[in-house]
């Protein structure tokens, strides 16, 4: 019988150990970095190894952070629960409650509002699911499930919906004052420029632009939204830009303005100096940041095609009059970020080979990592919900620490996943640096 590989404390080895292998920083005197990117990504990241004894600069090419896919006037911190025992929901759940309480200090600053955000099932089989999460999560202070007289008093509209989950610890932040103030720390430190080339020179990580060196630390961060993917070290991560614009309505556009925000196809926040956010499209086909009329229209026939009560509050909106603001996410296949080190895929797909001949083949081989580079991106459509948890995340990769999340949910988060699936599926043509399968074997 064949014997099955051992780990250190001589335990069989069930599963491959792809998720490990890559360093960290052994000493607190070995504790700088540098981060590609000052979305909320990026700042929330800097700022959790800055509170770790980091000294971190942030880089970016705007004067000022939140200028691109972080840019909106304001952002939804949104649930997105389900009742499905899976990898997604679960990060989401543990996401969202630890973003109520990170973003207090900014509400309490008035970098948005706690206002609670109330969620509109899409339909009766939604509806049935929602009463099933709220009996799942029942006695627990932050979820509820509302009909229709208390979903109005709460959000102060006149919804016709029969039933919507209330989070009243959720609401709506502003991103540039939210990522300014995560940037405003002493060990932070921020530069302007244009990154083109990472390059590993000794024991640190150089940032260049235009052959130029800007900036150096011993361990390196990529978080730059949809052009994560654009250094040789990152070149065969999968991400998808998508293309999405918010619509912004005057306050006197509407008979009522909501007290809390709306969620239901699209969603609806409370004003903002006279304005609130309607958004948002989503265009895998489009291109650019221009605005346009067709989804400022799409933005308003999605909320009025969830429920009667936003269909008569929109009735009167002239699409012509609306500004907005257009951007771009980064999604990935799955759905779900990527949070963590960043696998050196040539020499993956070269260890791990045999793979493609057996996928369920144990070794005790674990993946292969360029030194000390880690990536926070791929936020997709719900950034600011789920950069808090995972800047943490990666701080304690980086330093070693005990990681905030169980493993099962760090490894569905991993950014070597994509190059180990693709392994075992035999799919392999879409990495350039592959080797032919004679040369792989
Ligand atoms: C229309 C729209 C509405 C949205 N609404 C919400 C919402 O309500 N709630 C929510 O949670 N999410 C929302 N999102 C998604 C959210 O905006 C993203 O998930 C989030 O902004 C991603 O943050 P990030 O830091 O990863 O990327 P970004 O904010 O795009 O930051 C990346 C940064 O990296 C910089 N950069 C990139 N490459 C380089 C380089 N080579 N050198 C120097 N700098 C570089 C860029 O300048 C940028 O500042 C929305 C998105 C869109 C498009």
């Amino acid at each position: 019988m064949a014997t099955m590989p051992a780990t250190q404390d001589n335990r069989p080895l069930t599963e491959l150990p792809w998720q490990h292998g890559y360093l960290t920083a052994t000493a607190a005197s070995e504790r700088s970095a540098v981060v590609v990117g000052a979305g909320i990504a990026g700042c929330s990241s800097a700022r959790a190894l800055a509170e770790r004894g980091y000294q971190v600069t942030v880089v970016d090419r705007h004067a000022a952070p939140a200028e691109a896919g972080s840019g909106n006037l304001q952002a939804v911190v949104y649930p997105k629960l389900s009742l499905r025992q899976d990898q997604l929901p679960e990060i989401n759940l543990a996401a969202l409650r630890y973003a109520s309480h990170y973003y207090q200090s900014h509400w309490q600053a008035g970098r948005g509002d706690q206002c609670g955000v109330l969620v509109l099932p899409e339909g009766a089989g939604q509806s049935e699911e929602f009463a099933a999460i709220a009996d799942r999560h029942r006695g627990a202070d932050w979820i509820e499930l509302l009909d229709t007289p208390a979903l109005n008093r709460a959000t102060g509209l006149s919804l016709a919906a029969a039933s919507g989950l209330w989070f009243n610890q959720l609401g709506w932040v502003q991103p540039q004052a939210v990522c300014r103030a995560l940037l405003d720390h002493p060990a932070i430190r921020y530069c302007r420029a244009e990154i083109d080339t990472l390059n590993r020179s000794g024991q640190q990580w150089q940032l260049l632009a235009d052959g130029r060196p800007v900036a150096a630390a011993n361990q390196c961060v990529i978080a730059s939204g949809v052009d994560s993917a654009r250094f040789s070290q990152t070149g065969e991560l999968p991400f998808k830009p998508i293309r999405g614009q918010v619509s912004h309505l005057a306050t006197g556009q509407l008979a009522t303005a909501p007290r809390a925000v709306v969620c239901a196809k699209g969603y609806l926040a409370p004003p903002r100096d006279g304005l609130l956010t309607l958004g948002a499209s989503y265009r895998r086909d489009a291109q650019g940041t221009q605005l346009n009329a067709d989804e400022h229209r799409h933005n308003i026939d999605q909320l009025s095609d969830s429920d009667a009560g936003l269909a008569q509050l929109l009735a009167g909106v002239e699409v012509t009059a609306l500004d907005g603001r257009a951007n771009y996410r980064a999604t990935t296949p799955d759905y779900l970020p990527l949070a963590g080190p960043v696998p050196d895929c040539p020499a993956m797909l070269e260890r791990y080979a045999f793979l493609g001949r057996d996928a369920k083949t144990v070794k005790p081989l674990e993946g292969a990592y360029h030194p000390q580079l880690f990536m926070l991106a791929g936020l997709g459509s719900r950034g600011f919900s789920y950069a808090p948890l995972l800047a943490e995340l990666l701080a304690a990769q980086m330093i070693g620490a005990p990681e905030p999340l169980p493993a099962t949910l760090c490894k569905a988060l991993h950014p070597a996943r994509f190059v180990i699936r693709d392994l075992k599926r035999n799919r392999l043509a879409g990495y350039p640096t592959v080797k032919s399968s004679a040369q792989l074997g």
